[in-house]
């Protein structure tokens, strides 16, 4: 590409060596000289204000694609230190990212909410086994209590089941986790068996 300036063209491969004597304008208002080279694209600017409306008209970053393919001619040392330097900022990000992760586990579990990570799990295993689950906010007190979940060492589902007999005194019991091999009846009779008197509502856990 070539553009006009005053009176002289100057062609855009050499602009970029252009002495003085033949500054290339800034290709956004051509008007002043060029001062800056756009690192991500190349475009001369002459001022701050060229290069942001520069990088609004055209999406550009204003960075160097650290991943751009470099020929091997072209690997200079300062190539080595910035390919050294994009590794080096994927690790930490890597470990960052390994850090909150397991701090939000650990927040979720001292908060006694099961977390995103066990959720995903529960769910997936259940629309496996063709179960439909409907979830309710985590914020709710009932998904709270929840501690229905997928035990990995068992390989097996174990629900949370909550118990309630009208005809005896609206009795409420809950079981934690009934693993989602065991059969109705012997579950139930676990709470079958002679007991004192429960007072109404009384909650066992
Ligand atoms: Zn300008
Ligand atoms: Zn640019």
């Amino acid at each position: 590409m070539a553009w006009q300036t005053g009176q002289e063209v100057i062609d855009d491969a050499r602009a970029g060596d252009a002495g003085p004597a033949e500054a290339a304008s800034c290709q956004v208002c051509r008007k002043a000289p060029y001062k800056y080279k756009c690192p991500g694209c190349g475009v001369s600017t002459c001022s701050l204000p060229c290069s942001r409306s520069h990088k609004a008209a055209s999406g550009c970053t204003g960075k160097k694609d650290p991943t751009e393919f470099c020929t091997l001619r072209d690997f200079t040392d300062a190539r080595l230190l910035s390919d050294f330097f994009l590794l080096q900022k994927a690790t930490t990000a890597k470990q960052t990212a390994r850090k909150v992760a397991s701090h939000q586990a650990g927040t979720w579990q001292a908060q006694g909410h099961r977390s995103p990570a066990v959720l995903r799990q529960l769910m997936e295993q259940a629309r496996r086994r063709g179960v439909k689950l409907r979830m309710q906010p985590p914020g709710m007190t009932k998904s709270r209590c929840n501690t229905s979940c997928w035990d990995s060492n068992a390989a097996a589902l174990m629900w949370r089941v909550h118990w309630r007999f009208p005809a005896a005194n609206d009795t409420c019991i809950q079981d934690r986790q009934v693993c989602e091999d065991a059969v109705f009846r012997d579950v139930l009779k676990s709470h079958l068996k002679p007991q004192p008197v429960l007072s109404s509502g009384t909650v066992w856990t």
